[in-house]
């Protein structure tokens, strides 16, 4: 098989499994017991969480695991359930449907993207009035990979508060960033980045799924979503995922290490990927902003031909991509990053996510681009598409 889907999985590390098999059995306490076993599950797992945090240059008191970054995502907005007015938020155009639908419960306004994806900076400043508590901006967006500037986000943020400071509007303004898709290649840092709010996903970084965190600076204030015993300094409770949550840790750690690394591989196999779809008569848009994308994306469009149909021949070949962001494809859903960076709807219904992961070989590229070529020259000769070069 070829897999070329990691922005929606990735497969666990052997580091992941190996880190995380021992707690499944032999060290399988409650964290929260009394006994001398317990307690040093209690130790490794405080451990996990401190190498989590240390990865974002956090203290692990500052971050509240979840059960992915969705809970994550859900859990930082519930910062608008504790002003005492109903106060509004921002979020970028093409956020995860897991920001999107939360921000529908509140007063929301969504801040517009340009072509590739970038946020409008002019969009954000006309919007940003007093009664503003929250801006959501994703580190990395999952469809074209498209990283935003949120260290120049927190900036225009920072002049806010300063001027609310001034006029003394008591209103706060904090900054969320969903960092999902960019563990892998970004060197995320809290501080440099600005943020108040920091969403981390286990399943992006080859650790096991259903594990994500929250960081949160320790001037937010949050409401629970979950009540029970109190674990997670009352914001989550329930019983710790001790082996979850030290999977995510060994894997975070290690992509950490690899960053530079990996950004290279993956450089170099898209641009080759990119040269060997151009080779044809039927030439795809490359989607994305090319100096500020993953590494790891190549998102394209061929306008007019069924991306769905490409993506059942590639199966039946065993290669694996996806159109658009997995869940919007699978509920049939428009994808609402395409829409917002203004494609039509035959540009959205001819879109393809290719995205690479360190299994990805040169070889797995070349093949792939060569079946898909075939199969774009297929389908474009049975409806009598003629060969375009959007470039
Ligand atoms: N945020 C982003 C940017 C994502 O790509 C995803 C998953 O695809 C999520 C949030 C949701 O993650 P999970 O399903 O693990 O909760």
């Amino acid at each position: 098989m070829i897999y070329l889907d990691y922005a929606a999985a990735t497969p666990m590390s052997d580091l992941a499994i190996e880190a995380m098999s021992h707690f499944l059995k032999d060290d399988f306490f409650n964290p929260s017991a009394a006994y001398l076993p317990a307690k040093k599950v209690r130790a490794e797992y405080e451990d996990a969480k401190n190498t989590i945090a240390h990865c974002i240059g956090a203290k692990g008191t500052d971050i509240i695991m979840t059960s992915g970054a969705t809970e994550a995502n859900n859990l930082a907005f519930s910062i608008l359930n504790v002003q005492q007015t109903k106060p509004k938020c921002l979020i970028l155009a093409t956020e995860h449907d897991s920001v999107l639908k939360v921000a529908t419960n509140y007063n929301y306004e969504l801040i517009k993207v340009d072509k590739t994806g970038l946020i409008d900076l002019k969009d954000f400043r006309a919007k940003l009035t007093d009664d503003v508590a929250l801006v959501s901006v994703a580190l990395a967006n999952n469809e074209i990979g498209t990283i935003q500037p949120i260290a120049e986000i927190a900036t225009i943020i920072r002049e806010s508060r300063l001027d609310r400071l001034k006029s003394g509007n008591k209103m706060p303004l904090f900054l969320h960033s969903d960092a999902s898709q960019a563990m892998n290649l970004i060197d995320i840092n809290v501080a440099r980045m600005g943020v108040d709010l920091l969403t981390l996903n286990s399943a992006k970084v080859y650790g096991p799924k259903g594990v994500g965190a929250l960081y949160v600076s320790h001037d937010v204030r949050l409401k629970p979503q979950i009540y029970g015993g109190g674990q997670e300094n009352g914001l989550r409770s329930g019983t710790e995922n001790v082996a979850g949550v030290i999977g995510f840790a060994a894997a975070f750690k290690y992509a950490k290490e690899h960053i530079n690394g990996n950004r290279k591989k993956y450089t170099d196999l898209v641009k080759l990927l990119q040269e060997k779809l151009t080779d044809n008569s039927i030439i795809p848009q490359f989607l994305g902003n090319v100096k500020h994308k993953l590494t790891n994306f190549c998102t394209i469009s061929y306008p007019g031909l069924d991306a769905e149909r490409l993506i059942f021949k590639l199966e039946e070949q065993e290669i694996y991509v996806s159109t658009g962001a997995a869940c919007a494809a699978s509920k049939g859903q428009k994808s609402q990053t395409l829409t917002a960076i203004g494609l039509s709807d035959q540009e959205i219904n001819g879109s393809l996510r290719i995205t690479l992961g360190t299994q990805t070989t040169k070889e797995d590229i070349e093949e792939f681009a060569s079946t898909l070529k075939t199969l774009v020259n297929e389908e474009a000769s049975r409806i009598g598409l003629k060969g375009v070069n959007h470039e």
